[in-house]
């Protein structure tokens, strides 16, 4: 089985975060009462003209610059001409030979067998289009009904060479490619609500063979663990044909979920022949340098960039830097956070420390949130100037992010604010020990054990005036003299 040699490429669609449509003005949010977001141009009435959205075209190119591709200076619309009930034009807009942006490169990072790997992917394309609409299939009926709603938004579609040989390559690549359009701010990239997804090819070869296998496509996965899978069970399916002496087949598979397997949906011999032509209504794009420069420009901070930031200017380990960069929300909040209480590497260790630990517990998603990063910020603060100790510091925190709140508040409220008056702990402290005359004399006699009953005396007497640390520090002294 392992005599043979993966080769996968992808083909991931993003949307783009656009307010409008790409040819029409009608929103392009995701959502909303079915059908309720069309207009004659987008559910392709006949006679309409479309118009193109200038920020699509712009998204397009920044996603283009994110990935290290050079930008078409001058690019072209066509015309894929196919019919299925979601497309009510039987065209969609798109670009074959002249796209918007060509020849970039991803870099991957990703784990194998327990390894560190870097890679880097090459970018054959990225070229702007516009989304189909959805099919609802009412079963229980006999009948599917269409929602044009996402008809029309703008779609850019991400062409990799066939650089990689492993399904934890192409997980990478994806998890990647979402990353930097976040970071760019041209699509949310969320995955389950289809604004990212990827077409799989898939072929092997052995390793003396000059040329690729025969690929099968798997179409619009659109979850990183579904793509995985999909993946292995090709590479899997496709050795067991080879080693029979029988021939893969050129042809889309759908990925089934609950079985975990592809299934032949159509061979090339009759898949679409498109009849591509130039989209005769809309304006080819010319670019100056100047505008491209400016978009360029436009570009905010991007992750590699982000990382320089917290190793070279905060001083943060570089695995630091990379976990919290790997997460936009988490990154963002660890901004808002450094802006509150100036002090990036106690607030990377609480982030990193606490706040991961409660999400990998899954008590909670890094989305939801109950406290601000001023909160956050406020509560690292108050356990570095001792105003609650470290240990009490991970209690308020979990009080904070179930209820939310401010942590001084729920410090007090708990008696865990640290008044440091050790003028009063002594006083306490002798107070406990003169009305536990027994256990004191328990203890001096050397059992140990009573130190324990003690200091819980102590404790509870002194709840919310010192931490436990001082009390024990004292009493120790105490108990000495
Ligand atoms: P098409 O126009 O039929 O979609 P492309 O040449 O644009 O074909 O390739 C689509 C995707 O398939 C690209 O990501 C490319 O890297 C990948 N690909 C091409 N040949 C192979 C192969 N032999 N094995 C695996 N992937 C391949
Ligand atoms: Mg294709
Ligand atoms: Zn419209």
């Amino acid at each position: 089985m392992s005599a043979y040699i993966p080769v996968i490429g992808l083909e991931v669609h993003a949307e783009l975060l656009t307010k409008s449509k790409v040819f029409c003005t009608c929103s392009a949010e995701f959502g909303g009462g079915k059908n309720s977001r069309c207009c004659p141009v987008c559910s392709g009435m006949p006679g309409t003209l479309p118009v193109i959205n200038q920020t699509a075209v712009e998204y397009a190119v920044k996603a283009g610059f994110a990935m290290g591709c050079d930008i078409n200076k001058f690019s072209v619309f066509d015309r894929k001409n196919y019919f299925y009930p979601d497309l009510p034009k039987a065209y969609q807009i798109s670009q074959l030979n002249l796209p918007l942006c060509i020849n970039g490169v991803v870099p991957i990072e990703y784990e194998e067998d327990g390894v560190k790997k870097t890679k880097n992917i090459r970018i054959n394309r990225i070229h702007l289009e516009e989304d189909a609409g959805k099919l609802i299939h009412d079963d229980l009926n006999g009948v599917s009904l269409a929602d044009y709603n996402r008809c029309g938004v703008p779609l850019i579609e991400i062409v990799t060479e066939p650089d990689m040989s492993s399904a934890a390559e192409a997980k990478a690549f994806v998890e990647k490619v979402s990353l930097l359009l976040q970071y760019a701010g041209v699509c949310d990239c969320k995955m389950e609500q289809g604004s990212i997804r990827a077409d799989v090819n898939v072929s092997i070869m052995k390793p003396t063979d000059t040329e690729f296998g025969t690929r099968t496509e798997m179409k619009n996965l659109n979850s990183i663990k579904a793509i995985g899978r999909a993946i292995d069970f090709e590479i899997y399916r496709q050795g067991k044909l080879l080693d029979m002496g029988k021939k893969v087949v050129q042809e889309t598979r759908r990925f089934d979920d609950n079985r975990g397997e592809t299934k032949a949906m159509r061979s090339k011999e009759n898949a679409h022949d498109y009849r591509y032509f130039p989209e005769p209504d809309i304006l080819q794009v010319n670019f100056t340098d100047e505008q491209l420069d400016a978009i360029k420009n436009s570009l905010p901070e991007l992750p590699a960039q982000r990382i320089m930031r917290y190793t070279n200017e905060y001083g943060l380990s570089e695995n630091d830097a990379k976990i919290l960069v790997a997460n936009k929300i988490l990154s963002d909040f660890f901004d808002a956070a450094v802006k509150a209480y100036n002090n990036p590497k106690s607030i990377c260790n609480f982030i990193n420390g606490e706040l991961m630990r409660r999400i990998n517990l899954g008590e909670r998603t890094r989305e939801n949130r109950a406290f601000t990063a001023e909160q956050l910020a406020k509560l690292v603060e108050m356990a570095d100037t001792e105003k609650v100790s470290k240990n009490d510091a991970k209690d308020i925190f979990r009080e904070m992010s179930d209820k939310g709140g401010d942590p001084e508040v729920i410090a007090k409220d708990k008696g865990l604010l640290i008044s440091n008056d050790l003028g009063k702990v002594a006083e306490v402290i002798e107070k406990v020990l003169a009305e536990n005359e027994k256990a004191v004399a328990q203890y001096k006699g050397g059992d140990m054990k009573v130190f324990g009953f003690i200091m819980g005396q102590c404790t509870k007497a002194l709840k919310g005036v010192c931490t436990p640390k001082v009390i024990k520090e004292e009493l120790e002294k105490k108990l000495k003299s």
